[in-house]
């Protein structure tokens, strides 16, 4: 027995979350297919978290075009579905008369993107706006168009948005096959096959390997991994816009930025490598992405370091986003999404949409169609430990029961983000939708609280939740230091 669907996205990372909710305001059928055990758990799950202004893409690539115009759409979606995304501009910084001459080029081309709040700043202009940046800096580019977003918030509500709208969500389906039939495509994953009139690839990292199941070869994905050090909530203060170095062949360079939720991050790095789950880190790498941040950034220390990891780019040899109807009618690629991918996903669902739209497999639009979604409840600001140090105490089964001390986070938000429609079975789930195990203690204290919750509420039993891997704790010392 085959299941049938118009559409079949494959991977629920920001690009098939993304297609899902837009393809959702359409009559029709759709799949979505993640392998991972939640959505975004790829690329999506570790990056930068910036809406880039549109300014760095090449103008006349896909990447230029769709960063720009993806830009423009985040306030509304934020609004809409209620994940946390602010403009807070950027700068880019130059040192030498040779970065002035790049300065200038990022901003002739920031022009021709389309991009309008973009303005050459002299080192006193910028050091009145961001006090604690290196005063050796001769010149920087701003953009008032710059954002910061939370990327795996913003994913998951894509992806329930989508739900909210008719879209089947499959986790823990890896696709291991696709036949090609007369009219349709059978696609085989987690021991069952569904079959769909139009196939959408956007499987990150392994989309040329989706591609390959079809008889495609004509690009490649080149992983090219970053890593980052990630401070505590507070660290940002004082820094009010995101700061980034010259780019250089291999990217964007160190940046330093807050969070949404005002950690400071700095890195990535950037380093092709050969395995696409690469989540390795190393003390002598991030030693130098600090020493390179601070150059942007002299005062810089690891003291209130919380955490470091990796993100693998889903880079491809065509060295620009791959969005078409390939060789073979009704299978779409979303392929080589990597850096603006995040920033371009919304311009990017509109780009298949209205491939599908062209194609007739999409038609007429539903009057359905939910365009909001209820936020999941967020703790608040963070209040001195003593005045809340009673909630701790209370018993499970209290709504303000405070489950993460670190982030102050209750039973009542944990229990609105088990109960959303996708089924939620490990720690980092619950983290990334509340913030539980977010804060200094990563997690040590709420862990067995939080895991205890999930047994209850999703009647789970132990070994069916998954807890996170032990991080490098000797490290994480070590870097501390710094
Ligand atoms: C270090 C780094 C920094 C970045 N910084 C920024 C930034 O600041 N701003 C910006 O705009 N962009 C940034 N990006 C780029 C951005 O993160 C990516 O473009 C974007 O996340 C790609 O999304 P995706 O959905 O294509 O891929 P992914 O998020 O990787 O999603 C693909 C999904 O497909 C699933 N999948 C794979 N194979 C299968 C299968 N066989 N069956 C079912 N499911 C499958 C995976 O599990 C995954 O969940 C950065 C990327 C990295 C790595």
């Amino acid at each position: 027995m085959y299941k049938r669907f118009d559409t079949i996205i494959i991977g629920a990372g920001i690009i098939g979350t993304s297609i899902a909710r837009e393809l959702s305001r359409y009559n029709g059928s759709i799949l979505l297919l993640e392998k991972g055990r939640d959505v975004a758990v790829g690329a999506t799950r570790a990056n930068s978290g910036i809406v880039h202004g549109g300014y760095a893409a090449k103008w006349g690539t896909r990447k230029g075009e769709l960063a720009a115009i993806g830009n423009r759409m985040y306030q509304q979606l934020s609004e809409e579905l209620g994940f946390p995304y602010t403009r807070i501009g950027s700068y880019v910084l130059a040192f030498n008369d040779d970065e002035e001459m790049i300065l200038n080029q990022l901003y002739e081309n920031g022009l021709k993107n389309g991009v309008i709040s973009l303005d050459i700043c002299t080192k006193k202009e910028i050091l009145v706006k961001e006090p604690l940046l290196n005063p050796l800096t001769t010149a920087g580019l701003y953009c008032g168009e710059t954002g910061i977003v939370s990327p795996y918030e913003a994913a998951i509500a894509f992806a329930e948005n989508s739900v909210q709208n008719g879209v089947v969500l499959k986790l823990n389906h890896e696709v291991l096959r696709i036949e090609k039939a007369s009219e349709s495509y059978r696609v085989f994953a987690g021991n069952q096959i569904f079959t769909g009139s139009v196939v959408i690839n956007a499987a990150g990292l392994y989309t040329d390997r989706i591609s390959e199941m079809v008889g495609l070869t004509d690009f490649r994905i080149r992983p090219r991994k970053g890593e980052y050090l990630l401070l505590k909530r507070g660290a940002a203060k004082g820094l009010n816009s995101v700061i980034f170095q010259t780019p250089t062949q291999k990217g964007k360079g160190i940046l330093v930025s807050p969070t949404t939720w005002g950690n400071l991050l700095i890195g990535p790095n950037a380093e092709d490598t050969t395995d696409r789950a690469d989540s390795e880190n190393n003390y002598s790498a991030l030693k130098s992405i600090l020493e390179q941040a601070k150059l942007s950034m002299p005062s810089l220390t690891l003291s209130s370091l919380i955490r470091f990891f990796t993100g693998v780019r889903p880079a491809s040899d065509k060295d620009d986003f791959i969005i078409e109807e390939s060789a073979l009618s009704g299978f779409i690629q979303a392929a080589g999404i990597e850096s603006p991918g995040l920033t371009s996903a919304p311009a990017i669902a509109e780009r298949v949409r209205n491939i599908m739209l062209a194609k007739g497999y999409v038609e007429r639009k539903k009057n359905s169609f939910q365009k909001s979604r209820n936020p999941i409840t967020k703790p608040g600001p963070l209040k001195p430990f003593l005045a809340v140090k009673d909630l701790v105490e209370l018993p499970p089964g209290n709504p303000d029961r405070l489950v993460c001390r670190c982030e102050q986070v209750t039973e009542a938000i944990i229990t609105d983000a088990l109960n959303r429609g996708i089924l939620i079975d490990s720690l980092d789930a619950v983290k990334r939708r509340t913030r539980a195990g977010m804060g200094a203690c990563q997690g040590k204290f709420c862990g067995p609280r939080v895991k205890e919750l999930i047994r209850w509420k999703n009647s789970l039993k132990d070994d069916e939740i998954e807890e996170p891997s032990a991080k490098n704790q000797e490290l994480l010392k070590e870097l501390r230091k710094l």
